[in-house]
């Protein structure tokens, strides 16, 4: 009902007119899959200790519901599957009731490979690749995730494209003092972002370039901005900031020979990095100096935060290089070209890279052939945590690789060390932070001026000690567990053992919800200048609350839709099955819905909403 409501604001403010897309997140690249496996681990962990996380908060149930966790929010658990049939329900029940006149709404479910942004990626770079006539109309799109901003900015698609960022979540807790640490402001409304705006802002920054050289100026922005600070693709180069790289790069565009765009799109698509070009703009943000270079590098290696860092191998340039090729190619096309492309080192620092790219070809291409996206039960199984937590999210025929006995016992084990080591370091992180409240506070009461990190005997104990957890953590993580590359083929292997072994009255159910892929559907109301379509059958209500929709109303048409850009294959034309006439698909406005990963929906009763998940779910390509 949550989800409901906050879905009615967005169309509201969004206003779409022709049509929109909702993309829930679905199997997404491993290299995402990884940063996710990593991030949910710990907040699996803070669940079983029954602490509040900001990435996996949970509610406090009403009474006879079960918790609901946000590890349940992952590509082939059950939940995801009621999500999606609650989507299905509410666009059915609001087109049947007169809403949005004229609207073609399209469904992307947890079941079609991709994340949720670069689904809408794809459909904006669609209309591109498919003709200047598919392409009129103002798009928006809406998400939580910042990384819109960088997709929109290097994104190919022709007409006026906005970001509204809507994040339900407040940036920060308010107070940190005693009462107020765990109260919450309300939401940040949400922010527009222009496409043309930019364009007008790099404008002046070039002075006055021609169109292209805009969008050419928006992707390399967007590839700097990657390198600098990472994302959950790519760890971020050291010796890098991004004010630092786009003052160099607007430096060389104004010079007399100003270098070619570092990121080039060929006619048909294909993105390549212009390797001399990045190089020279790294030895210009670096001096160029390696050894300076490796006394930097050694210093971040040394001090780095990242808990990543200790799970990975060194850094390999080259790969890296190939990294930022493949990812600048799903921001322009919408498409992920491999989906098991995984880059695990340390971010290189700028200088090595920049030597690995005088050494390599003038131009970088995405480094592998096209490989297929993961199903959804494998992403489930690699993305859940370990114990309960974890085990209770993952749809029944799984549950058995939980267990002891399973060929993959070990993804799921967890390490009490580690754990110990942990909470450590997260208490001497708290009393550092109390610690530098105090002699703040001392310092402002005495008179003195405000210093950001005042230096206290107590703040430098507290500083020490943070230090020392970070690296009996380090030691730990080093000595017993080394770096292995995830064990993708033989967690593919377990899972098909187990949906193979699954049998029994309740096969059907987890069948369909470990089917392989899952369609995108698109709705709507037959009538005006929309033609009539296949019915679609009444989804069942999710919640015992909600009221059956009304067999009286007018039919809602829906269509299944072949996802443009499973696999890495071409831009694909909706199918028109049973040779019915297609609707045409206006280009216009795209919302992704905050659902999946953003609001907390009310908690289904669980079996009659599995049910209505397996029903609503359209058949495995
Ligand atoms: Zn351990």
């Amino acid at each position: 009902m949550l989800v409901f409501s906050r879905l009615d604001a967005l169309m509201a403010a969004a206003r779409p007119r022709a049509a929109c897309v909702l993309a829930l997140d679905g199997p997404a690249p491993l290299a995402k899959l990884l940063t996710q496996r990593r991030r949910r681990r710990r907040a699996g962990r803070k669940e079983g200790e029954g602490r509040p996380d900001r990435k996996g908060a949970r509610a406090a149930p009403p009474p006879g519901e079960p918790p609901l966790s946000s590890l349940a929010l992952t590509p082939g658990s059950p939940f995801m599957a009621f999500v999606e049939a609650a989507l299905e329900y509410y666009v059915c029940a609001r087109l049947g009731a007169g809403r949005w006149p004229g609207l073609q709404l399209e469904l992307s479910g947890a079941g079609v490979p991709g994340e949720g942004e670069v689904k809408l990626l794809a459909r904006l770079a669609a209309g591109h690749w498919a003709g200047p006539a598919a392409s009129a109309g103002t798009h928006c799109l809406v998400g939580g995730d910042s990384d819109l901003l960088l997709m929109a900015a290097a994104c190919r698609a022709d007409g006026p494209v906005f970001v509204m960022v809507d994040d339900p979540r407040p940036a920060r807790r308010s107070g940190s003092g005693r009462g107020g640490g765990d109260r919450y402001p309300p939401p940040t409304p949400p922010r527009l972002f222009s496409v043309a705006a930019l364009d007008a802002a790099l404008g002046r920054a070039l002075g006055g370039a021609p169109p292209a050289r805009l969008a050419a100026a928006r992707r390399d922005l967007a590839l700097l901005a990657v390198a600098a600070c990472g994302n959950d693709y790519l760890p971020p180069l050291t010796g890098l900031t991004l004010p630092a790289a786009w003052r160099a790069y607007l430096r060389a565009a104004a010079a007399e020979n100003p270098p070619p765009p570092l990121v080039a799109v060929a006619d048909d698509g294909a993105v390549t990095i212009d390797a001399y070009a990045l190089a020279g703009l790294l030895e210009a943000v670096t001096g160029g100096d390696p050894a300076a270079a490796a006394a930097a590098a050694a210093a971040a290696a040394a001090g780095s935060d990242d808990d990543d860092d200790d799970f990975r191998p060194p850094a390999d340039p080259p790969s890296y290089a190939g990294g930022l090729a493949w990812l600048l190619a799903a921001y322009v096309t919408g498409r992920c070209v491999d989906y098991r492309f995984v880059y695990d080192g340390r971010g290189p620092h700028a200088a090595d890279l920049a030597r690995a790219l005088r050494q390599g070809p003038p131009s970088i291409a995405p480094p592998h052939p096209a490989r297929p996206p993961l199903p959804p039960a494998v992403c489930a199984a690699a993305l859940l945590p370990p114990g309960e937590p974890g085990r209770d999210a993952a749809p029944r025929a799984l549950r058995g690789l939980w267990s002891e006995g399973s060929p993959v016992a070990d993804l799921y084990a967890g390490c009490a060390v580690c754990d110990s080591l942990s909470t450590r370091a997260a208490g001497a992180q708290r009393a550092m932070l109390v610690a530098l409240e105090t002699a703040r506070a001392a310092a402002k009461e005495a008179g003195a001026p405000a210093v950001a990190a005042p230096r206290t005997p107590k703040v430098e104990a507290a500083r020490a000690a943070v230090r020392a957890a970070a690296m009996a953590r380090r030691a730990h993580v080093r000595t017993v567990h080394p770096y292995e590359p995830f064990p993708l083929a033989r967690l593919e292997a377990a899972v098909a053992a187990a949906l193979a072994e699954e049998a029994g009255p309740d096969a059907p159910l987890d069948a369909a919800l470990l089917s392989p892929f899952g369609h995108a559907s698109r709705y709507w109301r037959p009538g005006g200048r929309l033609p009539p379509g296949p019915p679609c059958p009444l989804p069942a209500p999710p919640a015992a609350r909600l009221p059956p929709l009304d067999p009286s109303r007018p039919p809602v048409a829906r269509e299944r839709l072949l996802e443009v850009g499973v696999g890495g294959a071409p831009a694909a034309a909706p199918a028109a099955p049973g040779g019915r006439p297609k609707p045409p698909l206006p280009r216009a406005k795209k919302v992704r819905p905050p659902a999946a990963r953003r609001a907390r929906p009310a908690a289904p009763a669980a079996p009659a909403a599995m049910r209505a998940g397996a029903r609503g779910r359209p058949p495995g390509l």
